[in-house]
């Protein structure tokens, strides 16, 4: 049985630590929200008085924390002074790719293997065990972390050395940002020139304009396979957090000096949405905004 410290449960960790549990390891969870650890305890992980006290003796060390500034302070103050020499340290947060390499550096230099390793999936996806991650990091660290990885999701992936998770989590939401904002544009652009949305949506999923937004997650309710439109946008994945990845993608692509005119388009149309008051609802309710109204109505 593998000793594993857990730290940070909420949405997403809550589930991906019960995973463990049922894998059969022995988790030490820490959340500076009582209620998350509540949650923890009843999924049959041990409660922790603090970080510090998840990471004594554990064999590895599992983080899953809100963004860069979280995860640079618990690895600095909590995990590399009270963790055993050579525990393995995973975090799966989504963070900015210059902290993820030099949180690893710090890592390395203390003695620790350490892998990025953020997820595709959202809180359902967490809950079943059928996440995927995107693994930075050396290729003894990913062989060490990949069983861990693989009792909480349904593929493991191995994209290069640190900080390599990170870069290609950012570059698939900012591709997945970009193409909902398109699809959503061009649906609605669609019904205002009359075509019925069924119909363009039989034609665009067998022709050239095909993609993952329109065919698997179709922003329109009533239209394509069963997504958050069909229940008024609520669960899946918030605007707020594709905000969030849009703009871990702007500033990585200002450090790599790299053209991302179509991101930081999404970023700005993003941007709008969330500081409209509609953050909490799914990424794909864009669609209202880029129509002038409610989506599914009758074009008049
Ligand atoms: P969340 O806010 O629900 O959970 C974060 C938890 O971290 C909270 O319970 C908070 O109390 C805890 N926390 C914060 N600082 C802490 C500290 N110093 N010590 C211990 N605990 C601390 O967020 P979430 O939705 O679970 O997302 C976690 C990460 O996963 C984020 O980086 C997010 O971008 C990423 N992510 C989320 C989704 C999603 O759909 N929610 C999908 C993919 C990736």
């Amino acid at each position: 049985m593998t000793i594993i410290a857990f730290i940070g449960l909420g949405n997403m960790g809550g589930g991906m630590a019960a995973n463990l549990v049922k894998a059969g390891h022995d988790v030490r969870a820490f959340d500076l929200s009582d209620d998350a650890l509540a949650v923890a305890a009843a999924a049959g992980c041990t409660r922790a008085a603090s970080a510090a006290e998840a990471v004594r003796g554990a064999d590895a060390v599992v983080t899953m924390l809100p963004a860069g500034s979280h995860v640079a302070a618990v690895y600095k103050h909590d995990v590399f002074p009270a963790a055993n020499p050579d525990t393995l340290l995973l975090d799966c947060s989504t963070i900015d790719v210059g902290t993820a390499r030099s949180v690893a550096g710090a890592a390395g230099t203390a003695g620790f293997p350490m892998v990025d390793a953020p997820v595709s999936g959202g809180i359902a996806a967490a809950a079943a065990g059928t996440l995927t991650f995107m693994v930075g990091g050396s290729p003894g660290a990913f062989a060490r972390a990949e069983p861990i990885l693989s009792a909480m999701g349904k593929a493991v992936i191995h994209a290069g050395d640190a900080g390599a998770g990170q870069a290609a989590k950012i570059c698939n939401n900012m591709l997945l940002g970009a193409t909902m904002a398109a699809t959503c544009e061009t649906l609605a652009l669609a019904q205002k020139l009359g075509l019925d949305p069924q119909t363009f949506y039989d034609i665009a999923s067998v022709s050239s304009g095909q993609s993952w937004s329109l065919t698997s997650y179709c922003p329109l309710p009533g239209v394509g396979p069963d997504s958050p439109a069909d229940r008024g946008y609520a669960g899946g994945f918030a605007a707020a957090l594709m905000l969030k990845d849009l703009k871990l993608a702007a500033e990585a692509a200002r450090s790599a000096d790299a053209a991302t005119p179509m991101g930081g388009l999404a970023k700005e149309l993003y941007q709008i949405l969330v500081s409209a008051g509609e953050g909490a609802r799914d990424f794909s309710a864009i669609i209202e905004m880029l129509n002038g109204r409610p989506a599914g109505r009758k074009h008049d």
